[in-house]
């Protein structure tokens, strides 16, 4: 019997890719990932400028609860431990209307009384928010093992966990954020309500979003994104994986129904036992693979941008010299901003100053989101580039003004970092529209759920926050286990790893 260790050839080093080439060493195989990009973390990212460091992804990160299945994966991948020091914030985020603003703290009391304070009238839906938001805290991601793969046992103890979560599915799954804000008096509390995800996300998954602040179970590790990808892949490489990064991967080689391996742009072949995509799954089926491969529920969500919207932002990044009042994030109306044929009057901006490693002594980072759509996108897509230069140019100008306009201390003290845009996601990580997240749950769609496997080839599995409504960190990581758990249930092995 021969020796050879059988070969893993991850494409994509985003969170899915390194997860699943950790999770390959662990289970016995070689693991080799490829990454187009200079370096890995893929949406897990940030970067420097002029002596600052723009933080690009984690504002929340879930499964930070040490009594969460979830974090012993975040701990196995290298990418927290016992010894993690996080950011102290202590709310979500705050929301201004007509001079008045109301936050979500991490402490609910507050927030109830706060809410109540702020509209009297209210009180009866906020203590029932507040109590359906208790109830949501105990909602937790499977993370042992793929649902397809639990058995009854399995089904019980998830149940028995999550004994709250049906209550608050009955009651908030039907609706969208929108509506959800619709049914307060105020309007600040309604626009609470639906600032934070987009309107049509149904409201259950935004009462999992705050919960999972609340619960202590979505902290923000310090020293930020970037620095979590790169821990991640030092544990890959000190377990003996091989990363290849600037290694953009053209074709997945398919002979006889089986993936053989890769093609990269340069010619070059690489040969495997076992192929994991984590890269978005539009460009794996239709660029790495033919798109007659997709699973027909992934192709109708595509082809459907209505019930099955995506999400990105328009960004930009300011050096804040000044010791800046706003804390946190801050959604707050502002003089119309045109972006094509679309008008918003309303941004955010967020402060980093809970991480002192991202400015110089003093100072802080500020970042502006406007929020974007699949329609938002397509407009950036038909710019030639000197359209897309001056638009780029022009909407970062006006954000800049409409900051200082909410913000006056801020005039002689903020200064341009960088700005980017939906089309900047495609570009660096080939995103779906510019997609940071997986599809959206809207009221009128069923949450997407990729079993990552392909009908009609063999031995190519899909991670990535693809393959699982909404995506998000936590959807990535552990769909990189999940893969190389296929592989060992086809091959007859135990499936804990
Ligand atoms: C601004 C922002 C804020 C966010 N906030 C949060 C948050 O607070 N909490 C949260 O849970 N999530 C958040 N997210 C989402 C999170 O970043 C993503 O869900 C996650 O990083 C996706 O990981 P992934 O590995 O599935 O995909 P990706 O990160 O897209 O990784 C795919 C990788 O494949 C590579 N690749 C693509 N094509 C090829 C090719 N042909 N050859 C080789 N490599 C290729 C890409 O370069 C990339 O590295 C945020 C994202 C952004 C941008």
């Amino acid at each position: 019997m021969s020796d050879r260790k059988e070969k893993v050839i991850v494409i994509g080093g985003g969170i899915a890719g390194l997860s699943a080439g950790i999770y390959a060493l662990k289970a016995g195989f070689e693991a080799e990932i490829y990454e187009k990009n200079a370096i890995p973390g893929g949406e897990c990212m940030g970067w420097n400028r002029n002596g600052y460091h723009i933080d690009n992804c984690i504002h929340w990160l879930t499964g930070t609860d040490p009594e969460n299945a979830l974090w012993q994966v975040w701990k196995t991948v290298g990418a927290i431990d016992e010894n993690t020091e996080y950011a102290e914030t202590d709310r979500f985020y705050t929301s201004c209307v007509d001079g008045k603003e109301v936050t979500l703290w991490n402490d609910l009391e507050r927030t109830e009384k706060e809410l109540i304070r702020e509209s009297p009238g209210d009180e009866a839906e906020i203590r029932k928010f507040i109590q359906y938001v208790r109830y949501a805290e105990k909602c937790v991601l499977p993370a042992i093992k793929p649902m397809d793969m639990m058995g009854i046992k399995d089904y019980l103890e998830m149940g028995k966990s999550m004994a709250d979560m049906p209550k608050v599915m009955k009651e908030y799954g039907k609706i969208s954020c929108k509506e959800l804000g619709m049914r307060f008096g105020s309007p600040v509390i309604r626009k609470l309500m639906c600032d934070y995800l987009p309107e049509e996300y149904t409201a259950y998954s935004f009462l999992v979003s705050y919960g999972t602040m609340t619960s202590g179970n979505g902290k923000i590790p310090l020293k930020g994104s970037l620095a979590m990808s790169l821990r991640m892949a030092d544990r890959f490489k000190e377990m003996g994986g091989i990363l290849h990064t600037s290694s953009s991967v053209e074709k997945i080689v398919i002979e006889k129904k089986k993936a053989r391996g890769i093609r990269l742009a340069d010619g070059s072949f690489a040969t495997a036992d076992h192929v994991i995509s984590a890269v978005d799954t539009d460009y794996l089926f239709g660029k790495l693979i033919d798109r007659k491969y997709m699973p027909k529920d992934l192709a109708k969500a595509y082809a459907d941008r209505r019930s099955y919207p995506v999400t990105t932002g328009f960004q930009a990044a300011y050096a804040i010299n000044a010791d800046f009042s706003a804390k946190d994030t801050v959604f707050f109306e502002c003089a119309p901003l045109k972006v094509g044929e679309r008008s918003f009057s309303r941004i955010s901006v967020k402060n980093y100053s809970y991480d002192r490693s991202f400015a110089p002594e003093g100072k802080t980072v500020l970042q502006a989101n406007l929020v974007q759509s699949d329609e938002d996108y397509l407009y950036w897509e038909s710019l030639s580039p000197e359209e897309y230069a001056e638009a780029k140019r022009k909407l970062t100008g006006e954000l800049t003004e409409r900051i200082t306009a909410r913000f006056p201390e801020l005039k002689d003290e903020i200064m341009l970092l960088d700005s980017w845009t939906p089309l900047t996601y495609n570009r660096y990580c080939n995103a779906y529209h510019g997609s940071y997240m997986g599809f959206v749950t809207t009221v009128g769609s069923r949450q997407m759920r990729f079993k990552g496997i392909v009908k009609g080839v063999s031995d190519l599995y899909v991670a990535g926050q693809w393959i699982m409504s909404p995506g998000g960190l936590p959807v990535a990581v552990v769909s990189g286990k999940f893969a190389v758990q296929r592989i060992l249930k086809k091959q007859g092995k135990s499936i804990e790893v």
